[in-house]
């Protein structure tokens, strides 16, 4: 067997056609010192020094001054997604006091990618117990369908949900329990006006169709005079409530004569 004999170039030859070879098997890492013979190692770490200089010096590893700004960039990286989680914590605290101070019981945040929906609950609209089917642009059939209902709102990144309460002894009572939803309409209207000016842009889900008209001008098959504003109600989109108010700690069941009614601004 011809004696190898041992040179900066010879070393640097060795180096790079391992690093080719482990690349050819799909092997994604530098050659270490157990790749070689001993006398290899020794060799090159007496041409080199350490195994990393080598590695640099042979062109495989990225120089150390490039290695030391990566770190500083991944730092630095690091330093702004925490402010700035920190920043839109303190955004979203501020939306949900604004929220609640409008009389709101709960409210909370949550990634429109969290909510179900499920077709299943258009039927329900079909049965018409609300009288609202065919007869206004925000209800089923001419709000949209499931799926077009269901884009519309993954087009956005957040959904402010809020759950508003209110004291129905009688469920029946379909004068009180249409106070309550106009009143919870009212108020959100409230809320996402002022979200709107701070330059939230999006668009509200209500407790019960749009009501902005009496009655809604598809009636007398007239155009939508604010179709900006006018609004769907969760049904209409068949949003899941119960697993929506699960995921925001709200109260679905309606219990102790306590209705709660729910409805969501989803926005970027
Ligand atoms: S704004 Fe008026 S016309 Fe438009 S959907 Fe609402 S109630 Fe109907």
């Amino acid at each position: 067997m011809l004696e190898k004999k041992y040179n900066k170039e010879y070393c640097i030859g060795l180096l790079k056609e391992k690093q080719k070879s482990l690349q050819s098997q799909g092997i994604i890492r530098y050659p270490k010192r157990s790749d070689f013979e001993e006398r290899d190692v020794v060799a090159i770490k007496a041409f080199f020094g350490p195994w990393p200089r080598a590695l640099e010096i042979a062109g495989i590893k990225p120089p150390r001054e490039i290695n030391e700004q990566a770190k500083e960039e991944k730092k630095l990286k690091k330093k702004r997604a925490k402010i700035e989680r920190i920043k839109n914590a303190e955004k979203e605290k501020a939306i949900i006091d604004l929220a609640l101070s409008e009389g709101f019981a709960k409210a909370k945040i949550i990634n429109t990618e969290q909510i179900v929906f499920n077709p299943a609950f258009r039927p329900y609209c079909e049965e018409n117990l609300c009288g609202q089917y065919a007869k206004n642009y925000s209800c089923p059939p001419d709000c949209g369908t499931p799926k077009e209902m269901e884009e519309r709102v993954l087009n956005y990144k957040n959904a402010l949900v809020f759950e508003s309460q209110f004291i129905i002894e009688d469920l029946t009572d379909k004068e009180r329990t249409k106070q309550a939803k106009a009143w919870h309409n009212s108020a959100m209207q409230r809320v996402i006006k002022k979200l709107q000016d701070e330059g939230f842009d999006g668009f509200m889900i209500g407790a019960s169709g749009c009501s902005l008209c009496s009655p809604c001008k598809l009636v007398n098959k007239e155009s939508c005079p604010f179709p900006k504003l006018k609004f769907s109600c969760m049904s209409a989109y068949c949003i899941y409530v119960k697993d929506l108010a699960d995921k925001c700690g709200m109260n679905y069941e309606y219990k102790n004569n306590v209705l709660s009614l729910f409805g969501m601004y989803v926005y970027n």
